[in-house]
């Protein structure tokens, strides 16, 4: 098949290029470099089922030969103020990707007769008050606040599928990523996982934000690649999934754990009050995916950040 990755440079888009590229698939990558890297795809080059197209989706281009599939993928994900790469420092870009590049991505399926796959977030959950979330939580969100760049831009990414999808019969659906950690994410992305593993292989203080209680749901990213092809191939048009790792930690249980794998004598330094909007609680729950696209999570947060410290050594 002839597939399309839009932020293909990226940490997810580039593992993704290379599981497509192993399947035997030609892959157009399309990513305008805003996050990502084109180290991340340095090894797909020499492969001429791969191309690279540098673009910002958001504007509008044509893709001139046939396409089957479409991963939308493009946009800022770190919400950490303190990285050039955050969607904080990057706000209309960020708005301008899960709004009118999801909106051409999907004129584009529609033309080419493809199957759309776009990347959503457990951000649309905001602050949730029910736990574990389910997909037909429908989030508590500010349409304001600091994250609301992030936050509603996915939201309205997931709308204008939707109704794609009612109007247009679009073959879309909505995955909707839980915090994902792994090889290729930019080392300044600033996400906790790899600020944490970067500061004990360093020897530097975890930099914790709020008291640390805070909960997230860490899934390893070949885990994820794999729920993001099922939600392709066997996800329905017009459905929404939840895809993460349903083990729930604190920040703080995350320092301790990277701080025993790495060896480290770093210890947890409390810098900053905990951002604002920034969810208490997290935690995916997948039965849906389970269910209809046969798929969980198989890498344990330990085994997982063994990988990532053994890759960044
Ligand atoms: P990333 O920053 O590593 O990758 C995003 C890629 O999109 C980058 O290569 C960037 O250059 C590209 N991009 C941004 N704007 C673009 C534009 N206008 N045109 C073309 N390319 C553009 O982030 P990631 O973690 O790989 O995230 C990939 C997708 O998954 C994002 O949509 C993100 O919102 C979603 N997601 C990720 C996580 C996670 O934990 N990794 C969680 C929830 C959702
Ligand atoms: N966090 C932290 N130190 C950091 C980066 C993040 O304590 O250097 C916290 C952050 O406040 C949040 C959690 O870790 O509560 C997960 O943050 P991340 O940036 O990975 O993404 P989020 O899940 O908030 O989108």
């Amino acid at each position: 098949m002839k597939i399309v990755v839009t932020g293909g440079a990226g940490f997810l888009g580039s593992h993704l290029c290379g599981k497509l590229l192993e399947q035997g698939h030609e892959v157009i990558c399309i990513d305008n470099l805003l996050t990502g890297s084109e180290k991340n795809i340095e090894e797909y080059k020499s492969n001429s089922n791969f191309k690279f197209l540098k673009q910002d989706v958001s504007h509008r281009f044509e893709i001139e030969s046939e396409v089957d599939q479409i991963y939308h993928l493009a946009s800022p994900a770190s919400p950490n103020k303190n990285s050039l790469k955050s969607y904080h420092a990057l706000p209309f870009g960020t708005m301008m990707v899960n709004s009118m590049g999801t909106w051409q991505m999907a004129e584009i399926a529609l033309a080419k007769k493809a199957k759309l796959f776009f990347a959503s977030t457990s951000e649309v959950y905001g602050d949730p008050l029910e736990h574990p979330q389910k997909e037909e939580y429908r989030g508590n969100v500010s349409t304001t606040g600091p994250r609301s760049i992030y936050d509603e831009s996915k939201r309205f990414g997931e709308t204008i599928v939707a109704a794609f999808v009612r109007s247009r019969d679009l073959d879309g659906r909505i995955i909707r990523i839980f915090n994902t950690y792994g090889p290729k994410m930019a080392l300044d992305d600033g996400r906790v996982v790899i600020e944490f593993v970067t500061a004990g292989l360093a020897g530097k203080p975890f930099p914790v934000f709020g008291d640390g209680k805070q909960t997230r749901s860490f899934c390893y990213v070949s885990d994820m690649i794999d729920g993001i092809i099922a939600a392709m191939e066997k996800g329905e048009k017009g459905e929404i999934y939840n895809l993460g790792n349903p083990q729930e930690f604190t920040i703080l249980e995350l320092a301790q754990k990277i701080k025993k794998i790495t060896g480290s004598v770093s210890e947890v330094e409390h810098v900053l009050e905990l951002p604002e909007d920034d969810p208490v609680r997290r935690c995916p729950d997948i039965s849906k995916a389970k269910k209809k696209l046969d798929w969980e999570p198989k890498v344990s947060l330990e085994e997982g950040l063994k990988k990532l410290v053994e890759y960044l050594r």
